[in-house]
């Protein structure tokens, strides 16, 4: 088995058709990267496209390379970076990125696509209308039926290094939340006023959980991975209508800990915690067969608390 630890690239200059950078500005956006968990906000895009002087668009497409450098592909050895262009709550642009995970010696559904990785670091992190995404590889139907998802499905482009489309053009006669009755989509579900009874849970534990996309199985759920060093991290669970492409807490905050340029092992694990919806779990056993596939790890706490 091995355990999650990759190498980030240090000392190579980022130059590409879309930006040149050099090695000294290339470290420096790795390790601004690193302690931003995988974000630039609308601060960090505006002073790197006026050094660069590019467009927000010429650095979007740019950076994808280095979305990539995060990947954990142990099985493929194939580096897919994706990056999300999308407005926060006071509609300033951030990115967002994005890299496959892959876990050794389990099923290959398990895995994390770059899509996801990024779409769920955009989720996660207080982003409320996706704009672009740009990806270094053609998404796969697995990724379009997920972004098929999306609130802004219809209207976001989406950047391939050569072409650009409309997830339409890419996933023409689709089958979506609709068509199990859902009206609602990810980054616009359906408003809810419950809570946990348990009024001793971690409360961003809970609050992850509360904002769950769970249409399908109503399991208000989320993982919370302490580490030792570099504080806690966050996912929740995103469900999809098609079931398959559905994004686990487990993998959610696993995405998030890795995008950080963190390592998932012994040594920089402390905890890590599952909270479930009582009467409609369904994440432990997936999750107990993604952890089985990194050595050493503490054992996964779960909890079921009851909603009210
Ligand atoms: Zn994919």
């Amino acid at each position: 088995m091995a355990s999650a630890t990759f190498t980030v690239q240090q000392d190579t200059a980022l130059t590409n058709s879309h930006i040149t950078l050099s090695v000294a500005q290339t470290a420096s956006l790795r390790s601004q990267l690193k302690s931003q968990r995988g974000i630039l906000n609308s601060n960090n895009i505006k002073q790197l496209c006026a050094q660069l002087n590019v467009s927000d668009d010429a650095l979007l497409q740019g950076l994808v390379p280095l979305a990539s450098e995060y990947a954990v592909a142990p099985i493929s050895d194939f580096h897919v970076g994706a990056i999300v262009k999308a407005l926060d709550e006071n509609d300033e642009v951030n990115f967002y990125f994005g890299a496959n995970v892959e876990f050794d010696h389990q099923a290959l559904s398990l895995v994390v696509h770059a899509e996801q990785s990024a779409i769920n670091n955009a989720w996660l992190n207080g982003a409320k209308k996706i704009v672009k995404i740009a990806i270094s590889d053609a998404p796969c139907g697995y990724c379009r039926q997920f972004m098929n998802e999306l609130s802004d499905a219809k209207e976001f482009d989406i950047l391939l290094p050569e072409q650009h489309f409309k997830l339409a053009e890419l996933l023409p006669h689709s089958f979506g939340p609709t068509d199990l009755g859902n009206a609602f989509s990810l980054f616009n579900p359906e408003p809810h006023q419950q809570v946990f009874v348990n009024a001793q849970l971690d409360e961003k534990l809970a609050s992850t959980a509360l904002n769950a996309y769970v249409p399908y199985s109503k399991n208000f759920s989320a993982v919370k991975i302490s580490t030792f060093e570099n504080g806690d991290f966050y996912g929740s669970y995103a469900e999809n209508a098609a079931y398959s492409p559905s994004l686990s807490p487990l993998q959610s905050a696993l995405s998030q800990l890795f995008i950080a340029g963190l390592s998932f092992n012994e040594s920089t694990v402390k905890s890590i915690t599952l909270l479930e919806t009582a009467g409609h779990e369904n994440q432990a056993g997936v999750a107990r067969a993604v952890l089985a596939s990194f050595n050493n790890l503490p054992a996964i706490e779960v909890i079921s608390a009851q909603l009210k």
